[in-house]
């Protein structure tokens, strides 16, 4: 890829909205008391309930997103906490999601309080984005909360796009193009780049790549060695304009197959192993991809040239490998007993296959499940980063992560968190 013609010419047009503060915002949306005031949203207001969202005024204040409650209020003795409502923030997000999508079809939500809008193909419409941008932000107060704020970045990639949100807040409008991202660049550290972390930034810095200026001009192979990964060459692209993160999210369907060999079909026991690792397989690229399945298709097919296959509307979001083993073989199960046939699973199966599909982003989910399961669903992904970072080849049986004790001993705040960090939750 030629770096120059990518600097002149960029092909992209991406506006990313990023809500600010935006749980808080909602609450001080639908109660004018709060507005103005430093309002601390909590999972739980107790003693060592944590704050996961500060409002604008709160943040003023010094109140950090995962301090503790009782700590919080010395910092700041008239913040008002509030317990989440996480029905109400969905709400507000379908609200924002409607305005957005009056001005283009290719509107991708990124989390509850984040979406791009992919405006390449009308570039022709919008010839001033920034005007654009600024009606947006019109609309999000008068048609879904006009204590609504928004961060709202322009630039030729989702990436970029996203960056510039970051560099004003709150109620930024910020732009990255070819004749100011040296300029913009030049004031960042590597860490400031979602996505780069303490880690990351380490590798870079061996290979005398010290700045966010400096890895934009690395050319993409030396990226990659220092990253020991072709994942280190899209950082060259994302900062030359190239578009390497719109379809983060961007997948329909994943599939796990398997076939089964003559001796495999003789046990049992091999045949619900294979079973189960193919209901991993789909867990791990779930959280890697961070999504959940609404939708399961179980494929089976056997000697005699028959085939099964069925489809499952999960009836929640689901990404434990374990749940969907359960949900599998409670429609087997359900369909043995109607037709008073022999198990699914049995000797004279040729081949296995499940496909996931109708996802949505994990931090929707978290929101919507949010007392029972944001730990056993930080955990997944605290689990997956750990082997990942020390490449443990063994899968860990999923009915490991729903021991609660453990689950306590795991998870401190710093993971609750992540969940809700700005930075990192898009680009994997
Ligand atoms: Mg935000």
């Amino acid at each position: 890829m030629n770096q120059n013609t990518l600097d002149k010419n960029p092909q992209g047009l991406v506006l990313f909205v990023d809500m600010n503060s935006f749980f808080a915002s909602c609450e001080q949306q639908v109660n004018y008391w709060l507005r103005g005031r430093p309002v601390g949203v909590c999972v739980y207001t107790g003693k060592f309930g944590c704050v996961i969202a500060p409002s604008i005024e709160a943040k003023k204040r010094g109140i950090k997103l995962g301090l503790r409650l009782n700590e919080a209020m010395q910092i700041c003795p008239d913040l008002v906490p509030l317990e989440t409502h996480p029905t109400r923030y969905r709400e507000f997000h379908q609200k924002i999601i409607k305005v957005l999508r009056k001005y283009c079809d290719d509107v991708i939500p990124k989390s509850i309080d984040e979406a791009v809008m992919n405006l390449t193909n009308y570039k022709l419409v919008y010839k001033d984005p920034e005007k654009l941008a600024r009606q947006i932000k019109t609309d999000i107060r008068n048609e879904a909360g006009d204590w609504l704020k928004c961060s709202i970045g322009i630039a030729p990639n989702a990436f970029l796009a996203k960056l510039a949100t970051d560099l004003q807040k709150p109620d930024g409008l910020v732009k990255i193009m070819p004749e100011n991202i040296d300029d913009v660049l030049s004031k960042l550290q590597l860490t400031d780049l979602p996505g780069i972390a303490d880690a990351m930034a380490l590798r870079l810095r061996r290979y005398g790549i010290n700045t966010p200026l400096q890895l934009r001009y690395t050319p993409p192979e030396k990226i990659r060695m220092a990253c020991h990964s072709i994942v280190g060459e899209h950082w060259h692209y994302r900062l030359n304009f190239s578009e390497v993160d719109m379809w983060a999210h961007g997948y329909k369907s994943m599939q796990a197959m398997r076939q089964i060999s003559r001796a495999q079909r003789q046990s049992l026991r091999i045949l619900e192993e294979l079973f189960t690792s193919l209901c991993m397989t789909l867990e791990r690229r779930m959280v890697k991809q961070r999504v959940f399945c609404n939708e399961i298709y179980f494929m089976a097919s056997y000697e005699n040239g028959f085939r099964w296959g069925e489809k499952i509307k999960t009836g929640k979001p689901v990404q434990d490998g374990t749940e969907l083993m359960q949900l599998i073989r409670v429609r087997m199960k359900k369909f043995q007993e109607a037709n008073h046939c022999e198990p699914i699973i049995n000797k004279e199966m040729t081949a296995m296959g499940i496909t996931v599909n109708a996802f949505i982003p994990d931090e929707m989910v978290q929101l919507e499940l949010f007392e029972n399961n944001i730990r056993k669903n930080t955990l997944r992904r605290v689990v997956y980063d750990i082997k990942e970072k020390f490449g443990f080849e063994k899968m860990i049986k999923a009915s490991e992560l729903s021991e609660e004790h453990v689950l306590k001993d795991v998870i401190g705040f710093g993971s609750v968190k992540d969940l809700h960090d700005d930075l990192g939750n898009i680009f994997d």
